[in-house]
């Protein structure tokens, strides 16, 4: 108690004197250390539209490899762009922070959509454990937890494994990516029954081809999940 009171009313306002917050992306001055990234910031985001020509030509995509009922994304990804930083800073600087700050938006989407809001579980596109190790932690998981705050649609993380190591997806064409993830999930041993007769809504924080969603949908359907939706922070070219 005299701990906390120490802390909130002389030890964090002498710290933000000496060290006043900052915005992570633009480095200007913030009110709140907690909000991580200034309201400027989150506003230059550019916000999914359904007339948007990424959002049609990914929807496409889904829509003739069948697998993928719908998906939700927020933003569109601009490459060298503001949230590209985010996203970085979530997946290689250990800022979890931002995951799920980023689920709570997609969450908030999600409650405004009757087929979203009516799925069972969520599902993180699981990493290889070696990377999952090499990282201490997976992005996807993070913005599950995230979406879940917002919907209290309960998060399934041990479900789907990923057992092919594949290199960075960003240089290779479309099909060389769906090549690379061909076989490249399974279903735990244990929990194969979980997904018989579920919807669930695979989360990722990138869509680009689709070609990951696509074969972990087509590994949860071959166990006869009900049907698959797909939810990420953002779509990209
Ligand atoms: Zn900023």
């Amino acid at each position: 108690m005299i701990l906390n009171i120490l802390f909130r009313y002389i030890i964090k306002p002498v710290r933000e004197f000496i060290y006043p917050p900052v915005c992570f992306i633009c480095n200007n001055r913030i009110e709140d250390e907690s909000l991580r990234v200034c309201s400027l910031c989150w506003g230059s985001f550019k916000l999914v539209e359904p007339s948007d020509p990424t959002w049609k030509e990914i929807k496409a995509k889904f829509d003739e490899a069948k697998f993928i009922d719908d998906i939700i994304s927020c933003y569109l990804f601009e490459k060298d762009g503001k949230l590209q930083d985010l996203i970085h800073q979530l997946k290689y600087q250990g800022i979890k922070s931002h995951g799920i700050k980023l689920g709570e938006m997609i969450g908030v989407k999600i409650l405004l959509d009757n087929l979203f809001s009516n799925a069972d579980f969520l599902i993180p596109v699981p990493l290889h454990k070696l990377k999952k190790r090499e990282r201490g932690y997976n992005q996807a998981e993070l913005i599950c937890n995230g979406i879940s705050n917002k919907t209290k649609i309960p998060v399934e993380n041990t479900i789907l494994e990923r057992i092919k190591y594949t290199q960075t997806q960003t240089t290779l064409s479309l099909i060389e990516r769906k090549e690379n993830m061909q076989e490249a999930f399974i279903l735990s041993h244990s929990r194969g029954d979980k997904v018989k007769g579920k919807r669930i809504i695979l989360v990722d924080d990138v869509i680009t081809t689709g070609a990951t969603i696509n074969s972990c949908a087509k590994t949860l359907l071959q166990h006869n999940a009900k049907s698959i939706l797909a939810a990420s922070i953002a779509l990209a070219q």
